[in-house]
Parts: C-alpha cells; sequence; structure tokens
C-alpha cells in the first residue's frame, strides 16, 4: 500500500474536514457550510464511504482529504502531505537527498524568526527605550489591539542587543546569520542587523515568521530596510499581512494590494481585512500565484505618484501573465466561431486621491475607501486614461504605440459588448475608425495563441483533424473502461510527450459546453497531484520540463513520473495526428469518468433523502443527476460521432 492510502486510511475524512468546517450528519453524509464559498444553506458535503468531499453549491469543486487540506491550507500536494502524514502518524520515506536536513533547517530558522518576533514585540509593548516608535504608532492612528495582532516589534538602539537575546536560548550566530538577523564583522564577531528599528514581522499564509521589514524612526538612516535574502525569505515571493487576510480574501472574493506596511495595518485595523501589501515593489509573478489561490479578483491601490503609477502598469502585466487563460469563443465581424485565450481573473485600479496613501484615506473616512474600492477601474479603463497622459496622441506614432498597448487587453475581454464599448472609446479617443480597430484587432487573435498553428485546427473543429484521420486510417489505443488507472496513467504520459495537445484536449470540452480538464478529472490522488504540475508547467510555458519536475515533486510523485515515462517509449512510434485525435478521446473518457462519480455521489444524496422523508431535497438531488445525465448523453454522442468518422483499427495497442 502507498503512503497516500495509508494516509487515507488511518485519518477520518470528516475529523479532518470537521476541524475547519462543523459538519452535521445527513443520512450516510455530513452537511456543512462550504468553506470556499459564502452560503447561508450548506452545500458543501463529505462522503465518509468514499474518503470525498463535495461543493454541490458555487464551487461545484470536490475532491479527497489531501485537495481539501491543499485548498483550505493553501498548501502545496507536498505539504498537504507532510502535514496529514504527521497527523496520521505515518512516517514519510527519506526524501531527496539532503531534504530532511534542509527541512530540520529552515524550521530552526522560522524558530529563530518567531522567537525574535516575540523578542521586539516585547520590547515595543514594555521597554522604556521605545517610546519613540511607540509614540510613532499613536501619531499614525495604529491602536494596542493591531500592534499585538500584527506582532509590531522594536529593535533595540544597540549593536548586540538581539544577539545576546537569542544566543542565551541556545542558538549559535552561525544560526542567526542563516536568519538574517546578525551580520557578520571582517575583524571576527557579530552585531545585530536590525537596530533602532519599528519591526514589522512578515509572515507566510499559514503565518511561519519568515522575515522582517524594518522602518527607521530617525531621518540619517535609510527609512525602510528587510531581512536579506534567506532559505526561508525572498522579497519577491512575500505578501504583507497575508496570514491575516487570507481568510478575508476567500470570503470577499478579492484582494486589495497595497504598497505598505502601515496601509495594510489601518485597512485590517477598520476591518478591512482583504488588504495585502506588495512589499513596495511592483507585483512580481510569486506573489500573484499566493493570490490567485484565494481569489480571481484583484484590485490594485497603489500610491498615486508617477513612479507608483509605473509600478501599477508592470504589476498588471505581472498579474495578466501569471493568472490562467482559458479559451473562450468569439464570434467574429464575419460570423465565424474563433477561440481566444482570455484571462481567467479580473483586475482593478484603484484611483486614490493626489497626495494620499491609503492609510490616510482609511483613516480619514472608510466609507471613502469602500466607495474608491468598489469603484476601481477595470484595467482596460486605467490603460486607456493612462495613454492618453503619457502618449501625444495627435501624432500617427502616438496613435499607433496607444493602440498597440491597449488592444491586447481590449482583447482579453471575455464579454462581447464591454469589448466593443471599449473598442468605440480607444477609436474615439484616438480619432481613428473604429471598424480599422476592429480588423487589427482580429488580426492579432489569429497572433496572439502563445502555441500558434495548431490553434487554427482546433479553432475550426476537430474536423480537419478527423479529416486527416480519415485519409490516414489512424488507429486508436482500445478503450479500456473501468481501468481507471490505466487511463489517468496514460494521460499522464501523453502530456509528458506532447503538452501542446493540451489545449487540443481542452477545446474538445469547450466545444460541448463543457470546462476544460482539471484536477477533479483526476480520481487518483497521486497522479491528480502529478497532472496538476504538469498542467501549470505546460500553460506557464507550453513545454515540460522533466527536470525541473524531478527537483519538485515529493518521492511518492516522482515513482509515478517514472512509472509514467517508463511507458513513454511504447508511444514513441505512433504519429502526430494519430496521438492528437486519441488524446482528444481521452480527454473525453475521463471527463465521462467524472460525470460519474458526480452522479454516483448524487443517487446517494438522493436515496438518503428518500430515506429521510425529504421529497423536496430528493427532487432537488434529482434534477443534478438529470443534468449529470445530459451532459453524458452529449460526451458519449461526440465519442460515438469521433469514432465513427475516423473508423477505429486494431493496431496499436499499449496495455
Ligand atoms: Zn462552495
Amino acid at each position: 500500500m502507498g503512503v497516500i492510502d495509508d494516509i487515507k486510511e488511518r485519518l477520518d475524512i470528516v475529523d479532518v474536514i470537521g476541524a475547519y468546517v462543523p459538519l452535521k450528519k445527513a443520512g450516510r453524509t455530513y452537511k456543512g457550510l462550504c468553506p470556499f464559498h459564502n452560503e447561508k444553506t450548506p452545500s458543501f458535503i463529505v462522503f465518509p464511504d468514499t474518503g470525498t468531499w463535495h461543493c454541490f453549491g458555487a464551487c461545484n469543486i470536490g475532491g479527497d482529504v489531501f485537495s481539501f487540506v491543499m485548498r483550505r491550507e493553501n498548501m502545496e500536494f507536498g505539504e498537504a502531505l507532510r502535514l496529514l502524514a504527521q497527523r496520521a502518524g505515518v512516517t514519510l520515506e527519506p526524501q531527496r537527498e539532503g531534504e530532511a536536513a534542509e527541512t530540520r533547517q529552515r524550521d530552526r530558522v522560522l524558530k529563530i524568526n518567531q522567537l525574535a518576533a516575540e523578542y521586539f514585540h516585547y520590547l515595543l509593548m514594555n521597554a522604556p527605550d521605545a517610546a519613540g516608535p511607540r509614540d510613532y504608532l499613536t501619531r499614525r492612528g495604529i491602536n494596542e489591539e493591531t500592534r499585538k495582532s500584527h506582532q509590531l516589534g522594536y529593535s533595540r538602539d544597540d549593536w548586540h542587543a538581539l544577539g545576546q537575546n537569542l544566543t542565551a536560548k541556545g542558538y549559535t550566530p552561525a544560526d542567526l546569520m542563516e536568519a538574517g538577523l546578525v551580520i557578520e564583522k571582517k575583524e571576527g564577531g557579530h552585531y545585530d542587523r536590525f537596530r533602532g528599528r519599528l519591526m514589522f514581522p512578515i509572515r507566510d499564509p499559514r503565518g511561519n515568521t519568515v522575515g522582517f521589514g524594518a522602518r527607521a524612526l530617525d531621518d540619517s538612516i535609510p527609512k525602510y530596510m528587510n531581512s536579506p535574502q534567506t532559505g526561508v525569505f525572498d522579497k519577491s515571493g512575500v505578501l504583507y499581512g497575508i496570514d491575516k487576510a487570507r481568510d478575508a480574501i476567500r470570503d470577499e472574493g478579492y484582494v486589495v494590494i497595497v504598497e505598505g506596511y502601515m496601509d495594510v495595518l489601518m485597512a485590517h485595523q477598520c476591518g478591512r481585512r482583504n488588504v495585502v501589501a506588495s512589499m513596495g515593489t511592483a507585483l512580481t509573478d510569486k506573489q500573484v500565484r499566493i493570490i490567485k489561490k484565494l481569489a480571481k479578483k484583484l484590485v490594485l491601490a497603489l500610491d498615486p505618484d508617477a513612479a507608483g503609477n509605473q509600478a501599477t502598469v508592470r504589476g498588471l502585466d505581472v498579474a495578466k501573465e501569471a493568472f490562467d487563460r482559458k479559451p473562450v469563443p468569439v464570434l467574429t465581424a464575419r460570423g465565424l466561431v474563433r477561440y481566444e485565450d482570455q484571462l481567467d481573473a479580473e483586475i482593478r485600479v484603484v484611483e486614490l486621491p493626489a497626495g494620499q496613501d491609503p492609510d490616510e484615506v482609511l483613516k480619514e473616512d472608510v466609507g471613502k475607501w469602500d466607495a474608491l474600492v468598489s469603484g476601481a477601474l477595470p484595467v482596460v479603463e486605467y490603460y486607456l486614461r493612462n495613454a492618453v497622459a503619457r502618449f501625444d496622441l495627435k501624432s500617427p506614432k502616438g496613435k499607433g504605440a496607444a493602440a498597440r498597448e491597449v488592444l491586447p487587453l481590449i482583447q482579453e475581454i471575455s464579454s462581447s459588448v464591454e469589448r466593443a464599448h471599449y473598442l468605440q472609446q480607444l477609436a474615439h479617443l484616438l480619432r481613428v475608425d473604429e471598424r480599422a480597430l476592429q480588423q487589427e484587432l482580429e488580426r492579432k487573435g489569429t497572433r496572439l495563441h502563445p502555441r500558434g498553428g495548431q490553434t487554427e485546427a482546433a479553432a475550426a473543429g476537430s474536423d480537419s483533424a478527423a479529416g486527416r484521420g480519415t485519409t490516414e486510417r489512424v488507429g486508436r489505443l482500445s478503450a479500456q473502461p473501468g481501468l481507471t488507472c490505466g487511463l489517468e496513467q496514460y494521460v499522464l504520459l501523453l502530456l509528458l510527450k506532447r503538452p501542446d495537445v493540451l489545449d487540443l484536449m481542452n477545446r474538445a470540452l469547450l466545444d460541448l459546453g463543457m470546462e476544460p480538464l482539471g484536477a477533479e478529472d483526476i480520481g487518483d490522488s497521486e497522479k491528480r497531484a502529478l497532472f496538476i504540475a504538469l498542467v501549470e508547467q505546460i500553460q506557464a510555458g507550453g513545454t515540460v520540463q522533466v527536470e525541473t519536475l524531478r527537483r519538485e515533486l515529493v518521492p511518492s510523485l516522482l515513482r509515478t513520473l517514472e512509472e509514467a515515462q517508463a511507458s513513454l517509449e511504447k508511444v514513441a512510434s505512433l504519429s502526430d495526428e494519430w496521438v492528437e485525435i486519441d488524446a482528444v478521446h481521452r480527454a473525453l473518457m475521463l471527463r465521462e469518468q467524472k460525470l460519474r462519480r458526480r452522479m454516483e455521489e448524487l443517487r446517494f444524496l438522493q436515496e438518503d433523502a428518500r430515506s429521510q422523508q425529504d421529497g423536496e431535497a430528493a427532487k432537488q438531488w434529482g434534477h443534478m443527476v438529470d443534468d449529470l445525465a445530459d451532459q453524458l448523453v452529449r460526451l458519449q454522442r461526440d465519442k460515438a460521432a469521433r469514432t465513427s468518422l475516423k473508423g477505429p483499427r486494431a493496431g496499436h495497442t499499449l496495455e
């Protein structure tokens, strides 16, 4: 038995999930309010028999105990594995070479940071020499409660205060250097990095103190400094306040990003907890990746000076890149359907009143802040205004530059009505013919796809691929329904061999009005984790870097990867066309299995409701079963149509 199964067997999913969500027994299942969306009537259900959960409400997502913890704790698979293994009392096999030592060192640094934060906080709250920083916080309106909840601190104006405090607790100067808290002198010995500063502990989403931000209270030294890059601190990958903001971001469905520590503190103090700071730099890819697990709506509220505007522009670019794109069918002017990759996120920009930082707006009037945030401009509109200010719109050159900047953004809007609206605005602004812009947009449409050529084939529907298929009389693997692992394993190896087929697979599902392949299409926990890692790589760069995967995967996944790779050569001889057609077929099969799993759950719920004489609930579950049955029929028809077009032929067999 694998370690995953072992953990699943030892843990009661109702216990694990019940620690986060109050669950009530309902027949053979447990019900609760979904922790991933706001709801008043419970549609979140745990199935103890199968060890799975599902939200039948707005989320329509589900999975096993691992996917629950990953989602709820915002963890990678490996982290969730460690957490649950510990809970289950299962020892994980020795990890990659040196990893156990790495983990111990990491834990040690986190512990040192925590002790340092406690020491700094104690000084701020109690020490006579911290009167200055206390006054400063009072002037800025930061109250006692906020100082405590965010563990604000003070580093003494002393070369050795912290060093001595921590060495007395048994840590060596080398440990403290590793944590970035002391600096080595050339002539030997060490001194404290942070002296005479107001300290802001910076935490990861799970509340570990990974580093510090520090503000000088004396004008003669640089105003702000941070911990240096350490094993646990990477300035580009942290968001100040995320540990306290996490739940609020998820509940509200959006995050507000500000620049400064004070902005976050004041926002949280005013009960606006979905606010984090980007650490003064433009938003980075790593930061967006933390956020996108929590919400798909981003509001940027950056300082209104010119530098702020440039940072906004850069931050927006990063945010756009980091969010997923999903292919959306769009009707062209000529009445043809074209697929465009559109941003699966909403990004808005708050325009702050000149000369006011977010914390000042908040302190003055929370209502004003709320109004500013709710009136945040869609990113296109922000760019449109920005373009007016930055380019000379009288010159042809300026017009061209503005169009080049704004058109790609207009293209990413999913609503055609909105797109038309902004196109009109741009045309008006540039004083050019709207039709010319429209043509430019359509020309871009076919060019913008990152993986070029095959998009065209996919856009024309699977017919062109099928056409090629008939002439070549390609064969297909014998389908093996019931053999879930076989199919899932095969899809993994397909993606390893031909990452580009993911696009074809998703477009086929899209043609049926269904969502792209996702984690839930894979039933097996390990294969699902590997699938997610593969898809992330493919969507980020179009290729699969096996070496990167090897470095990042936990051992049990590594084995899954190796198994997939071992079968890889078996398909090495197959033609490209064959692989493409087969991949689509496999995607449909995966989806079919997922729908069947879902239907089973629903029938189970329906039965339970009936046995409890709850006719109304039974009827509702029944409607959902019918809906799934409809989808299943569509799927099967499509699958049959594809098969008959191609004419199945034995020949290649994998298993
Ligand atoms: Zn939900």
